[in-house]
């Protein structure tokens, strides 16, 4: 198939955009590289020794995308472009909403006007809010507690809605767990501008000797050992979700929860980074941060008897993965 790749040139889509070249599938890019660089997509190309098509654009522009949906015969559309970090979005609630919203709208518009037929859409677990664990994709989501969730919330609910109203509309919403790792062979992986606001990269960047050490937020919750719980899943295995919910993609709205079904606590994914590289990694304990959750993990079952999709690296692999992409990293 022809699949449109918006976002493809940053941390998920490029990984996504290799296994979709791999499984035979043609790929054009839609990024503005506001988080990404231009280089990722030659990574691609030489990872998958095939070419891809890319345009810097906005895809929050309809012009430009009605320009792009008339040149381009799309089968499909992975919709990747948005802007995620939580915090942030609670200082810019306009900019996220706009920009992951009305990117959300201009997409699903320009399918429905050129008869593009499949959806596949980058939710997140953050959609069901401080929900009894493991989250399962029937429930009743829950207020998350950031405008960045909510313009998750709101991007589900129009793809939903314009799912309903035009009954040839495929529309999957794979909700993400907690990204992780990097393609094995170093080429991509996850870059964040600045300090980092995930577990995975800060480690690694502590273990570089990039950052001091690791502020561990609060060890007073009810889990393991009292650090925060979260369902890690490698990037390579959720990059491989998008190929399968793109094969299986059927009229209707589709929800899968992508993660592995196991949790692992912060002490305990620390300790694993260490084992795995051989590493210390230094930490301290500080007080909780605003707005998390004691615990994050999915039901992953849905994905596995619907798409035939289950994640098949566990917690050391990811970590390995994670190192590999930081130590050669230059940024
Ligand atoms: P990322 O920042 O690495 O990639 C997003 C890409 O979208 C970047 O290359 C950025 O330049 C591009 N982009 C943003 N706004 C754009 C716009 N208006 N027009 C064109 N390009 C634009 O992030 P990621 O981790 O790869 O996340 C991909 C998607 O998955 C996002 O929608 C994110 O919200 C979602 N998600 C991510 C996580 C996670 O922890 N990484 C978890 C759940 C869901
Ligand atoms: N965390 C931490 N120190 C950090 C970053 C994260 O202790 O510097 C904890 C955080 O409190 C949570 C877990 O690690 O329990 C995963 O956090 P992350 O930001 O990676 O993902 P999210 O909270 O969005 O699931």
């Amino acid at each position: 198939m022809n699949i449109l790749v918006t976002g493809g040139a940053g941390y998920i889509g490029s990984h996504t955009c290799v296994a979709l070249l791999k499984a035979g599938h043609s790929v054009v890019i839609a990024d503005n590289l506001c988080n990404s660089k231009r280089e990722a997509v030659d990574r691609i190309e030489e990872i998958a020794g095939k070419k891809v098509i890319f345009y810097k654009i906005n895809v929050t522009d309809s012009a430009l995308i009605d320009i792009l949906f008339s040149n381009h015969q799309f089968e499909g559309v992975i919709h990747f472009a948005g802007l995620k970090a939580v915090g942030e979005s609670v200082e810019k609630p306009i900019d996220y909403y706009y920009n992951n919203i009305v990117s959300t709208m201009v997409l699903t518009q320009a399918c429905v006007k050129h008869g593009v037929a499949k959806f596949v859409f980058s939710s997140s677990a953050t959609v069901y809010g401080d929900n009894q664990v493991p989250f399962v994709e029937t429930m009743k989501l829950l207020p998350t507690t950031n405008p960045y969730g909510e313009s998750k919330v709101m991007s589900e609910r129009i793809l939903t809605d314009a799912a309903t109203a035009h009954p040839d509309l495929a529309v999957t919403l794979l909700r993400y767990f907690n990204p992780v790792g990097a393609h094995p062979s170093g080429l991509i992986g996850e870059a964040p501008n600045g300090i980092p606001n995930n577990l995975m990269p800060y480690v690694a960047q502590v273990a570089k000797g990039k950052l001091e050490k690791l502020r561990v937020f609060g060890n007073d919750y009810g889990t393991i050992d009292g650090t925060g719980v979260r369902d890690y899943i490698h990037v390579m295995d959720l990059a491989q979700g998008h190929v399968d919910a793109l094969d299986h993609l059927a009229p209707g709205v589709h929800i899968y929860n992508l993660g592995t079904g196991r949790g692992t606590s912060v002490l305990e994914l620390v300790h694993a980074f260490e084992e795995a590289n051989g590493l210390k990694v230094p930490f301290e304990i500080v007080p909780r941060r605003a707005g998390d959750i004691a615990s994050c993990y999915a039901d992953a079952s849905k994905a596995e008897q619907e798409l035939g999709w289950k994640a098949s690296r566990g917690i050391v692999e990811m970590c390995r993965d994670s190192w590999n992409f930081e130590k050669n990293f230059k940024g």
